[in-house]
């Protein structure tokens, strides 16, 4: 059987890996456009590197009047728990490096002000009790909160009522690192085979089921057949879901606005004193990705302070392309059904 992933992210290679090491005998091709893999957005500076595992992000524990839900928690603490299960194997193999050139044990810590103290101890005294989160303590104890989070509280004034919860055994990981690895492993030890600099210009499902895939190498158009197509493009998916023949693809579009961090870097003693990440509250309404860290970072042996994210205006869907490919996304569409 043929697949074709386009895209060298960590999507597109713990797909690929995943598969051969199931199937060794699958004929896999990744199709990238830069020059090397996990250089788009799951480079090390192109996210914030947390471990998601419902440990300090609120998001996961929606609150309801007194009723406060874990099913999203319980259920992303499970699947990051697969995770390292599948890169413990990995480095067992030796297929990547040591554990610390991609993972890093880091608080996760949540804090909040007066507002919302009473959901925090809530989200707590409930998580708590499951073995998922058996070690999270929690305090409203300025001092204690200090030693956990020392960074996060400098300046504070002592008298302003703040709660905190933090669990020592969180991760801060470097997805870019981790793909980087996995790719050079796909590709020189399960035959993998990587054609970067090959940018797909378009997808589709021809009459007998195969896909088609029309590309650019380097100028030159080329044209890959495959029986299953993963699409892990990240950002630029869009622009070959809206040329796909997918019946659905009218229904979606990117908006054109991304995330910035604010960085600094940090010598080892600072991030052994801060050794964090600290999430705070975002206002009610506001999507996920708009709340507000501050994270310790372990990037090639040197460790950097992110805080953000900033919301960026960036009409682009990926490192690289065109100021218009978000504007060539959109299609006119009269439809009062969605
Ligand atoms: C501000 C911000 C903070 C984040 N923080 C976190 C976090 O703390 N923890 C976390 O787990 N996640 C975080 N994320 C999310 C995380 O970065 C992404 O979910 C993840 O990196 C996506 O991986 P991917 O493989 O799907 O995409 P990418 O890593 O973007 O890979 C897609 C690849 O496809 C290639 N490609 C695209 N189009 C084509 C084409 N037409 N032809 C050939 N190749 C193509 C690209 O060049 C790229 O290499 C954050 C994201 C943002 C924006």
């Amino acid at each position: 059987m043929k697949i074709v992933i386009i895209g060298a992210g960590i999507m597109g290679t713990t797909f690929a890996t995943l598969a051969k090491e199931l199937a060794p005998d699958l004929d896999i091709t990744i199709l990238e456009r830069l020059d090397a893999a996990g250089a788009g957005n799951s480079w090390a500076f192109n996210n914030a590197g947390t471990g998601h595992e419902a440990n300090c992000e609120l998001n996961y524990t929606p609150v309801d009047g007194e009723v406060i839900s874990l099913e999203k928690a319980l259920k992303i603490h499970a699947q990051f728990n697969v995770a390292k299960q599948f890169w413990a194997y990995l480095v067992e193999k030796g297929a990547v490096k040591q554990p610390k050139t991609f993972i890093n044990q880091t608080k996760h810590c949540t804090l909040v002000s007066e507002s919302s103290i009473e959901e925090l101890k809530l989200r707590f005294e409930e998580m708590s009790v499951h073995h998922f989160f058996e070690h999270m303590r929690y305090s409203e104890d300025f001092d204690e909160i200090k030693s956990w989070i020392p960074f996060t509280m400098d300046g504070r004034p002592r008298h302003e009522k703040m709660a905190a919860t933090v669990i020592e055994t969180g991760t801060d990981v470097n997805f870019g690192s981790l793909t980087e690895q996995m790719a050079a492993h796909a590709e020189h030890s399960l035959g993998v085979k990587i054609e970067y600099g090959t940018h797909v210009k378009r997808a589709y499902r021809s009459p007998t089921g195969r896909w088609i895939i029309s590309a650019d190498t380097k100028g030159d158009p080329v044209e890959y057949k495959a029986d299953v197509l993963f699409v892990g493009a990240g950002g630029g998916a869009f622009p070959l879901l809206k040329k796909s023949h997918l019946p659905f693809r009218s229904r979606y579009t990117g908006f054109p606005v991304g995330g910035r961090f604010l960085q600094a870097p940090i010598s080892e003693e600072q991030a052994q004193l801060y050794k964090a990440k600290t999430y705070g509250r975002a206002k009610v309404g506001a999507p996920p990705m708009s709340v507000p860290h501050l994270d310790l970072r372990a990037v090639e042996g040197k460790h950097y302070l992110l805080f953000g994210p900033f919301a960026s205006f960036k009409p682009l869907l990926e490192k690289g392309r065109g100021f218009f490919d978000y504007l060539g996304s959109i299609r006119y569409m009269i439809s009062p059904a969605y």
